[in-house]
């Protein structure tokens, strides 16, 4: 299946190049109470409610998928987890360039000395959102990444269960301000983490260890790369980092980028394809507040 959101907060089912409205599955979900616990409900009862969402999709109302506003497939993370030089050939190129190299702080570490990082879960926006440069005197460079969106709740979670916790897979865009300040920082602007253009479900992705991804700016490619090449593959990094945070549904995790990361500028539209998830176009925009409801 491949869950969107999209316009007014809609919940959709991607068929081709249709989405089918199943906004009333919401309606069986339970009521939260305050505070609400963490974790998206939709996310946490997608495998359980998975037949009658697609059952709803089959009757439901068609829309062209070029006719509405694509939203995050997740809403509100309880956080966006971040992985610095998972790629070998974006390791070099960091330490190549001094603007990157900044960010990186690569100088020869593994990933594992470096660590994880955090992204600010009110930087998320949908592709139809895109991204507002806040800072235009600034070089903001794009970093296009395989996305996991946690399903279920776990903490220490081994390896071998890991692919257990996925409840999908989405195109992310880990943008970032170059500058000498904390990444979480420079990686947490209003708009800085692009998630879509829908979540697509494990059966629909296969392995995520072999999937071949590109990024252009205005038709140009700048990156090319496969999840192969990764240094962490998806179970570790989900071992990893439930090593220090419990996970729960609707968390993300930004597995890393490839080489070819470069800047952007308002006006400049990228486009994203991930093979077996899809492909989305996010624009650059000159700075304005983010529409409520993100
Ligand atoms: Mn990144």
């Amino acid at each position: 299946v491949r869950l969107c959101r999209f316009d007014d907060d809609r919940v959709g089912v991607v068929q081709g190049d249709v989405i089918r409205d199943v906004s009333s599955i919401l309606g069986r979900l339970p009521s939260a109470p305050h505070p609400a616990p963490w974790g998206d409900p939709l996310i946490a009862r997608l495998q359980r409610m998975r037949a009658a969402v697609e059952s709803l999709a089959n009757r439901s109302r068609m829309r062209p998928i070029d006719a509405v506003r694509l939203l995050s497939p997740v809403a509100r993370p309880s956080k966006i987890i971040g992985v610095p030089g998972n790629y070998h050939a974006h390791a070099r190129e960091a330490e190549q360039d001094a603007a990157v190299r900044q960010y990186a702080a690569a100088s020869g570490r593994s990933i594992e000395e470096q660590g994880l990082f955090l992204k600010a879960s009110t930087a998320i926006v949908g592709p139809s959102e895109g991204v507002s440069i806040k800072f235009p005197n600034r070089r903001t460079d794009h970093e296009v990444e395989l996305s996991v969106v946690i399903g279920r709740q776990g903490v220490d979670i081994p390896a071998d269960r890991a692919l257990e916790h996925v409840a999908g897979y989405a195109i992310g865009l880990d943008m970032v301000v170059r500058g000498p300040e904390d990444r979480s920082l420079r990686k947490s602007l209003d708009t800085y983490a692009v998630l879509g253009p829908w979540l697509a479900t494990p059966d629909e992705v296969g392995d995520p260890g072999s999937l071949d991804f590109e990024l252009a700016v205005n038709g140009v490619v700048r990156q090319r790369g496969s999840t192969r090449d990764m240094i962490l593959d998806v179970p570790r990094l989900i071992a990893w980092a439930s090593t220090f945070y419990t996970l729960f549904p609707g968390d993300v995790i930004m597995t890393g980028t490839c080489e070819g990361v470069g800047p952007v500028v308002p006006g400049d539209r990228m486009s994203a394809r991930f093979e077996r998830v899809g492909e989305m176009r996010v624009d650059v925009r000159a700075w304005a507040p983010p529409e409520s409801g993100g």
